[in-house]
């Protein structure tokens, strides 16, 4: 059965006793055209292992066995194992993990079930924990190649924004720190079930060999970067000066020492940027 055609979709849903969570934030594909272009997007090919997150009633999981060595699908709605049975009855290359993404130990797993092969990260992701989800896959130094994950196209932007232009912001920063980004196409609400409020786009993010910049204490970096963008419309130096809680003239002594603007806004500033700003509060 064609799992993006609504009256397929229905009678799952009832013969499973299976409604739609919003707290799970499941709005399924039902455009039959979306599970091969988010798979052309993430280039994986018969050599890889795919981490899935979220597989749904598995419209993507289906696309992705199809077309990887192996696939394996986090999800953490215990409802759904028995209809993902018969959906992927018969794919031997699929196995499920029911749990949290956000609990689950995926370097561990990436080594039992992956020996050997590339991995890659391929998921229609539950729009309400993107950026937690983003964060552990980026922050947890997995021995994967790419992210590729539908998400809403307000986020979509700020994971592909280059840091030091008007679209950054601090999740932006974190991205380009670990990968390279991009923006590869969008989707309408209508190409989902239920159709979604926004717009969501898909973005894949490259794995860099090494993070972008090189700093002596990452944690302290990613603080001072939060800290910077932790206030709309403020200037650099309030928002640092607030979020650190440290003199406000000595946070624009720190970034006019580094070569800035004593106002200079957060956006502005590149990764290089706050490693240099970084270096110059330390002194
Ligand atoms: N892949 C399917 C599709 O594209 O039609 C479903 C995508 S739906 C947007 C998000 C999926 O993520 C749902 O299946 C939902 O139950 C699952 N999910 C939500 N929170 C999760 C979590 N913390 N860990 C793992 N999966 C989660």
């Amino acid at each position: 059965p064609e799992l993006t055609d609504i009256s397929v979709i229905r009678t799952l849903c009832e013969k499973y006793d299976f409604a739609l969570s919003k707290g799970f934030g499941q709005n399924f594909i039902i455009n039959p055209g979306i599970p091969t272009k988010i798979v052309d997007a993430s280039g994986v090919d018969k050599r890889y292992g795919v981490i899935e997150i979220g597989p749904g009633i598995g419209v993507l999981t289906r696309e992705l066995a199809k077309r990887a060595a192996k696939v394996v699908s986090i999800e953490v709605d215990e409802r759904l194992p028995p209809l993902l049975a018969e959906t992927m009855a018969g794919v031997d290359n699929f196995k499920l993990v029911l749990q949290d993404v956000l609990k689950v130990d995926l370097k561990a797993l990436i080594a039992e079930e992956f020996p050997g092969m590339p991995v890659a990260v391929c998921a229609n992701l539950p729009y309400y924990i993107t950026s937690p989800i983003v964060m552990k896959l980026l922050g947890d130094r997995l021995p994967i190649e790419s992210l590729t994950v539908m998400v809403q196209k307000e986020a979509a932007d700020r994971l592909a924004a280059v840091p030091g232009t008007r679209a950054s912001s601090a999740i932006s920063c974190a991205v380009n720190y670990y990968a390279t980004s991009k923006l590869m196409f969008t989707a309408a609400p209508g190409s989902f079930y239920p159709a979604p409020k926004v717009t969501s786009a898909v973005v894949r993010m490259d794995i860099r060999p090494t993070p972008a910049v090189q700093v002596e204490d990452e944690a302290g970096y990613f603080a001072l970067i939060r800290a910077a963008f932790g206030q709309r419309r403020k200037t650099a130096a309030n928002a640092i000066a607030s979020g650190l809680g440290l003199p406000k003239d000595a946070v624009t002594a720190a970034i006019e020492a580094a070569g800035f603007d004593a106002r200079i806004r957060p956006e502005a500033l590149t990764l290089e940027d706050f490693a240099k700003l970084q270096q110059a509060l330390a002194r």
